[in-house]
């Protein structure tokens, strides 16, 4: 699968993009932010986050006056198209076009889905705890189940987040991440940190839940949040700010 390591542009604030679903971009609009604009979070004050929420739609065409901005809890929860602002959820499906969605994320692994043949797709937050609730998985299935989407066509985007680099978590965490996944195999451990706690890779297991339903087309964008204090926010680092993953279908 090819690898975008480098964002798109830089300015006015970082952009990244994916190779495989850039080859749709007359169907789709989608990327993930960087700095140095903010998002959200708790330091960010609203009125900084709308003008940066705007400025964002300016540079990548996305609809400001539809856009949908989950309030996100670490759960397994997802809804359907225009999700009113401050609704709990952390993935939204989209099955319209003109909806924009976008969630945030500062360590937690983003995911964009996208199904072409049915014009559908979905962002998703997961973090450790809605990795261990398979969260991905779950909004994958709901694709296939209720939109008959395509697991032979589905395309999937693992955003920039804290890589198997750098992201030390307790045994029991480790433990809980794992168990979603059939196989869990060594790699997901990418070593004992000096503390001796496990370091997981995050964005693998998330492939490897999209893997285990017959999903074959995963990208995973190499950037990792830890790694990149130029380009990225960190939760970890002790920074406020969040970027975002955003999508939108446009009409065909
Ligand atoms: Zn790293």
């Amino acid at each position: 699968m090819p690898k975008t390591a480098v964002p798109v542009f830089t300015e006015p604030f970082v952009l990244y993009q994916s190779a495989l679903l850039n080859t749709y971009t007359e169907r789709v609009i989608h990327g993930f932010t960087g700095k140095p604009i903010t998002l959200g979070g708790q330091a960010c004050p609203p009125e900084q986050a709308r003008a940066n929420r705007a400025l964002v739609c300016q540079h990548t065409g996305l609809s400001l006056n539809r856009l949908t901005l989950p309030r996100q809890t670490h759960t397994d929860q997802f809804r359907l198209n225009d999700t009113p602002c401050e609704r709990e959820t952390d993935a939204v499906i989209l099955t319209e076009t003109g909806v924009a969605a976008m969630v945030q994320v500062a360590d937690c692994v983003p995911v964009i889905l996208y199904e072409p043949v049915r014009h559908i797709g979905a962002v998703i937050h997961a973090g450790w705890r809605g990795t261990a609730q398979s969260i991905t998985a779950k909004v994958a299935q709901t694709l296939f189940e209720q939109h008959q989407a395509s697991p032979k066509h589905l395309l999937a985007v693992i955003g920039p987040s804290i890589g198997g680099c750098c992201y030390e978590v307790s045994p029991e965490v480790a433990e809980q991440v794992s168990q979603t996944i059939p196989q869990a195999t060594a790699s997901l451990y990418t070593s004992l940190s000096v503390n001796d706690k496990p370091k997981i890779d995050l964005k693998q297991v998330n492939a490897l839940q999209l893997e285990a339903l017959g999903v074959s087309q995963v990208e995973i964008i190499p950037a990792c949040t830890l790694c990149d204090s130029e380009r990225l926010w960190s939760h970890r680092r002790g920074e406020p700010g969040r970027q975002v993953a955003l999508l939108e279908l446009k009409p065909q």
